[in-house]
């Protein structure tokens, strides 16, 4: 097994992450989570679930109750029919969901797909379950996979047996048309290849109606969704794997295996927000969009270009024209000098070079102080 080049750039975040925290005063826009706090009646459930000794083992999958909650609302939100009792697991969030779902597909020697720059678990989850990453580098199609690129890919590296899709995406925020996810599934139904569509994103679109991949071709989709975005949930670790029952039972082993369950509090919170919390996201989603408006147009004047930001909380901002630095050079140099701390896109793998990821999980203060401090370094390194 050799380590991915995204796990070394894993390691690169983390590092980064903690030169910005020793900066006393530092502006953070790297975060990769809601700057909100979980909705009130969420808690509430998971306390009163605590207060009656709902603290026991539950069975792998999940309660039924909740899983039922869990079809109902992908059902009113994207028309998705999945069945609860065969077709839907609670994972330890997504994350666990890449790697159980990775773990019960993936043979020695199989490929996976990965559109790049991408969020980093990816590739290192092949890794682990031995197979090895493809990167598709999108950079040259608006940060897109297009259903040529596509297929000459799979022509051209027959052991692909999973592709990866992340939309709206973690690191740039475009998001897929029903018309563009249509063109791709033309493409997948030729080929015996799995698609994990990773859907965390899916309630953070402004202006853009998030269609499921489920919906466009569920015998070959794995559905991966959660509530650590849309409900501000980060650390409850919740996640559903959704797709055809047979795929379903093999992941369930693995996350059985590996878990038990996840915890029962946990699934408490979950079936009070997926009952109770279909408005949450709402309010969040406002504020995000009038963040991402700013944070665009006060890009736009530095003449830092964008791929169009349908979704998610990040701008992929490209570093203008006449600035030397490659983007790892321009992040270091912008957090010593300025204080800011802004993710450099190489960090998200081929393709992310020359750009910034810029998360807009962060205040309006910090967003126009960002701004301002991006504006002065750029004008104090002009040549
Ligand atoms: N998928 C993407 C694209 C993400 O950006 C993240 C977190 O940043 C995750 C999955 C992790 O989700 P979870 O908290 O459900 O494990």
């Amino acid at each position: 097994m050799k380590p991915s080049v995204v796990a070394i750039k894993q390691q690169e975040i983390f590092k980064f992450n903690a030169r910005a925290k020793s900066i006393p005063g530092a502006i953070n826009m790297t975060v990769g989570e809601p700057n909100f706090h979980t909705p009130e009646h969420i808690k509430q459930a998971a306390i009163k679930a605590i207060k009656n000794d709902q603290t026991h083992y539950t069975v792998p999958e999940g309660d039924h109750k909740l899983l039922g909650a869990v079809a109902n609302y992908l059902h009113d939100k994207y028309n998705l029919n999945y069945d609860p009792e065969t077709q839907i697991i609670a994972t330890t969030g997504v994350t666990e969901g890449v790697f159980s779902v990775f773990n019960a597909i993936l043979r020695d020697g199989d490929e996976v797909l990965i559109p790049s720059p991408s969020f980093t678990i990816y590739g290192p989850d092949a890794d682990f379950n031995g197979a090895s990453p493809v990167y598709l580098d999108t950079s040259k199609t608006n940060f897109k996979v297009t259903p040529s690129m596509l297929e000459e890919v799979i022509k051209t590296n027959p052991r692909i047996k999973i592709f990866l899709l992340n939309y709206p995406s973690n690191p740039t925020g475009v998001s897929y048309t029903e018309d563009e996810l249509q063109a791709l599934a033309n493409i997948l139904k030729k080929y015996d290849i799995f698609v994990i569509s990773d859907e965390i994103y899916s309630e953070l679109t402004y202006n853009f109606k998030h269609i499921s991949f489920g919906n466009i071709l569920p015998d070959q989709t794995i559905l991966l969704n959660g509530l650590s975005k849309s409900h501000a949930m980060t650390g409850w670790r919740f996640g559903v794997v959704c797709g055809p029952a047979e795929v379903i039972a093999q992941v369930n082993k693995i996350h059985e295996l590996a878990t038990t369950s996840i915890t029962s509090i946990t699934q408490y919170a979950a079936l009070e927000a997926y009952t109770n919390g279909y408005d949450d996201p709402l309010a969040m989603k406002e504020q995000y969009q009038s963040r991402r408006d700013a944070l665009f147009e006060g890009l736009k004047e530095l003449n830092m270009e964008c791929p169009t930001p349908d979704g998610a909380f990040y701008l992929f901002a490209k570093i203008p024209a006449g600035f030397e630095q490659d983007d790892v050079k321009f992040a270091n140099e912008l957090l010593e000098e300025e204080h800011l701390a802004i993710l450099p896109g190489s960090f998200f793998g081929i393709g992310g070079e020359g750009h910034l990821r810029i998360s807009y999980a962060a205040s309006m203060e910090n967003i126009a102080k960002c701004l301002s401090k991006l504006g002065q370094f750029l004008k104090s390194h002009k040549n």
